[in-house]
């Protein structure tokens, strides 16, 4: 089984002709609301691209009001166990407001909502579920204590732990030390490792960052780099692994594609390697398609 710690959220997606200035009404404007959050998109990438046999659940928090309802059910809808999925009376769901222009470009404004609500006592109630898992993973949209707490108990059962640093924040290296596989992107690993943004332009350069992330005590290292692909920091060297070429309509999601395809496919027993490229594909299918739970594809795709 694999437990996914994190974030559920409602994208309330508008395409506008261009942004708006402050003050401004603009009309021609195109609304969908579509599934999101990093720990929920991660879940979604984790049951479509597993194998029958593996089991996905999540630990998170969801508001007492209809996109709750609508984002519980979207998780059942992949077969995701939502047992844990704890409904915080009074509060709003997760959302983000996302506003697209006509090049694509995008502004986001979240508001965590229930998401803030997400406990360490949520985490010891789902103990036997983390007993019973293989690999769990969790991202940065949840409060930092119970993700410390998280990562402490699921290391001390023995558990492969993954951590998407994101969004991007400075961490504690007792916090890294407990994780088997760091997967930031390029922003993320730059900022982990205290260098300014647009520093990691080079293989020379990341690896550089590597070696910091690595001083400061985390183990395997995977920065995904777009449509440059991955470089690996692993047991057997660091290793650049192209990007699946592809047409990128939209990138939403495309790091969360990447964690789930990569995680489903360890948990079935494939090679590092193996699940990198497994997962490189994954992603190159999400950034050809619109939305985030939306974009993400199914593991038949993947084998034809
Ligand atoms: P994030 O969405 O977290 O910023 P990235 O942009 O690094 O993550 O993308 C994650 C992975 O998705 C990449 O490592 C790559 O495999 C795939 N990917 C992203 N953008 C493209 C692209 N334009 N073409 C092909 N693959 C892409």
């Amino acid at each position: 089984m694999i437990v996914i710690i994190g974030s559920i959220n409602m994208d309330l997606v508008l395409r506008v002709p261009r942004m708006p200035h402050p003050g401004e009404t603009l009309s021609g404007g195109q609304f969908r609301t579509i599934p999101g959050g990093k720990g929920a998109n991660q879940a979604v990438a984790c049951a479509r691209l597993s194998a029958d046999s593996v089991k996905v659940a999540m630990i998170a928090c969801l508001g007492d009001d209809a996109f709750g309802a609508e984002l519980r059910a979207a998780l059942r809808s992949d077969g995701i166990d939502d047992t844990h999925v704890s409904t915080i009376k009074g509060v709003a769901s997760g959302v983000a407001s996302i506003l697209v222009d006509a090049g694509g470009q995008n502004s986001i404004v979240l508001a965590a909502g229930a998401n803030d609500a997400l406990s360490p006592a949520h985490i010891d109630a789902a103990r036997a579920l983390i007993e019973q898992s293989r690999i769990v993973v969790l991202q940065l949209e949840t409060p930092l204590p119970t993700i410390r707490h998280a990562i402490k108990l699921a290391h001390e059962l023995g558990k492969v732990v993954v951590l998407n640093p994101a969004p991007a924040q400075a961490l504690p290296s007792d916090l890294l030390a407990q994780v088997q596989y760091l997967i930031p992107n390029e922003i993320e690993a730059a900022m982990l490792a205290g260098l300014p943004e647009a520093s990691l332009d080079s293989d020379a350069a990341i690896d550089a960052a590597i070696a910091t992330l690595r001083a400061s005590g985390s183990d395997k290292v995977l920065v995904t780099l777009g449509a440059k692909g991955v470089y690996a920091a692993l047991s057997s060297g660091s290793v650049h692994f192209a990007a699946q070429p592809t047409k990128a309509i939209d990138t939403t999601a495309a790091g969360d594609t990447f964690i789930g395809g990569f995680v489903a496919a360890l948990a079935e027993g494939r090679s590092e390697a193996d699940a990198i490229a497994f997962a490189q594909r994954a992603a190159a299918l999400s950034v050809a398609r619109i939305g985030a739970q939306t974009s993400i594809p199914y593991r038949h795709e993947l084998e034809a």
